[in-house]
């Protein structure tokens, strides 16, 4: 029979997951990707979403981003992502101090997230995997991308924001061009759903 040692000694000899990095700018189409791999039995760790739990209950952050920008970045008590993204759009000094406070709260989930985790792949979802280096901690990266129109109107279609709207996001991301240089692996998400799913089979075996 098993002792607790065992257990112990067991869970220590399964090797750390090996992370890839899961990203691409506005509607392009990585949460797509990350939902189809999440289905596949990969877990996935969805860094935006997570920030913004971490805003709504972590109290501590929540104090520090009302003294940085005011009563109304909550409403009703939750983190009021429309209004906080309208502050610090212009601003590029205001969201490195926001970055400042909500990024190593990120982290530190992110760590806690994986020390749970004993599959040998994990995705992480995040917009700004290369901008913030967060490629250099991981295993191998993945890019989604698609042609600007598609994503522009992929993005309207879904949040109801006008061609404009979305093109002023785009254009303060970092150019896919840059991002196809540094990724490991790139989906090209020019077609339909269909061909995604059979992109995202095709990376995997790739991968493996
Ligand atoms: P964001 O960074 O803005 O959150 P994203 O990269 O996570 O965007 P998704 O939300 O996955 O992008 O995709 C944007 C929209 O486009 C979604 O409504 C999604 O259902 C749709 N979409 C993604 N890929 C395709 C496709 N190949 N064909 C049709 N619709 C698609």
């Amino acid at each position: 029979m098993m002792d607790l040692q065992d257990i112990n000694q067991n869970q220590e000899d399964i090797p750390p997951p090996k992370i890839i990095g899961l990203t691409g700018g506005i509607g392009s189409g990585k949460t797509s990707v990350a939902k189809i791999l999440e289905n596949k039995g990969f877990p996935v760790y969805y860094s935006d979403d997570r920030a913004k739990d971490i805003a709504d209950i972590d109290s501590e952050l929540k104090e520090k981003i009302i003294s940085l920008l005011g009563k109304e970045a909550y409403l009703e008590g939750k983190y009021n992502r429309k209004f906080v993204a309208g502050k610090v759009f212009d601003d590029a000094e205001l969201l490195n101090r926001l970055n400042s406070l909500i990024h190593p709260a990120v982290k530190q989930d992110f760590e806690k997230w994986l020390a749970s985790q004993t599959a040998e792949y994990v995705f992480k979802e995040t917009a700004l995997l290369f901008e913030l280096k967060l490629n250099e901690h991981c295993y191998k990266s993945l890019l989604v991308t698609a042609d600007d129109n598609l994503r522009i109107k992929r993005t309207m279609d879904r949040d109801g924001k006008t061609y404009r709207d979305v093109e002023a996001v785009m254009q303060k991301q970092m150019p896919e061009k840059e991002k196809i240089k540094l990724a490991d692996y790139i989906i090209y998400n020019n077609s339909d759903l269909e061909d995604l799913h059979k992109e995202a089979k095709l990376f995997l075996n790739n991968l493996k």
